[in-house]
């Protein structure tokens, strides 16, 4: 039987990100702090259609919004890693990376009542450190790659890459790797972010990006027996009234065409049942 499955995941950042990056007067704040609209739209959407998803949330927003974190809670979904600061790993030490990491499993502790699953990188920015911690900590999954789109796979530790030499795959882990892309993610599509450096233009039509990502999954159902998708939205972004008209839309349009919604953790676990 064919089985196709969506994971539709949302990075609840609120003013993390911002920070991180020293964007810290009002107005830029103000930015992340719209996620809080976003994230109580967000949950009376899924909770009308009947989903449960993954939300990875920064220790920085459970300790700075609990109210809104245990909301995600009481609603049922899984909670995941995703930092305290919102600092990208690449741009971290071992030491400060790992530092982190132990304050937001303790902030997700807190939340939860157990540590999370699941990881995702800020920025999408692995170190040549990370699986290695992920795996030292407990994790099972990790959603930072994207080394396929349509099925997990094994994270490996210890790639050469070496300017002039061929590439040389290192060992394969017990750690499963769910991917992800930018270009199933709302922030480029639709952020507006103007800096002394660049200017990354968003605001694109939201139901013209909801039709690729619809596509997405038409040829994910095209081409293999088994498989999972992973959209990756953010309630500061999304939350914006025509992006959850169009977000609405997409969910409607993947339950008629026979989506299997499942949290990040639990496709994981099918993974690991079904290909490993
Ligand atoms: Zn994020």
């Amino acid at each position: 039987m064919p089985r196709h499955i969506v994971c539709l995941t949302f990075d609840f950042d609120t003013q993390s990100g911002f920070i991180a990056r020293g964007m810290t007067t009002p107005t830029l704040l103000s930015r992340g702090e719209f996620g809080l609209i976003g994230a109580q739209r967000i949950l009376a959407l899924l909770k009308a259609r009947g989903l449960h998803a993954t939300w990875f949330i920064p220790g920085f927003t459970i300790e700075s919004h609990p109210a809104a974190c245990a909301a995600v809670v009481e609603e049922g979904h899984e909670v995941a890693h995703h930092s305290w600061a919102h600092v990208p790993p690449a741009h971290q030490s071992r030491a400060e990376e790992e530092a982190d990491l132990v304050r937001a499993n303790e902030a997700n502790a807190k939340l939860t009542g157990r540590n999370a699953r699941g990881y995702r990188s800020p920025s999408w920015d692995l170190s040549q450190s990370t699986i290695d911690l992920l795996l030292a900590h407990g994790f099972r999954y990790d959603s930072s790659l994207m080394g396929a789109d349509y099925w997990p796979y094994r994270a490996r530790r210890g790639d050469i890459a070496e300017l002039g030499k061929p590439f040389r795959f290192g060992e394969q882990t017990a750690l499963i790797e769910m991917p992800i892309s930018w270009s199933l993610d709302d922030y480029p599509h639709f952020e507006f972010v103007r800096t002394a450096a660049a200017i990354l233009p968003g605001l694109q039509s939201a139901r013209t990006v909801m039709e690729s990502w619809l596509d997405e999954f038409r040829y994910m159902q095209q081409t293999v027996e088994w498989g999972v998708l992973t959209y990756t939205v953010h309630p500061y972004v999304i939350g914006r009234g025509y992006r959850m008209l169009a977000l609405e839309g997409l969910i409607e349009n993947l339950q008629d065409a026979g989506a299997v919604f499942m949290t990040m953790e639990e496709a994981a676990a099918e993974a690991q049942a079904r290909m490993f």
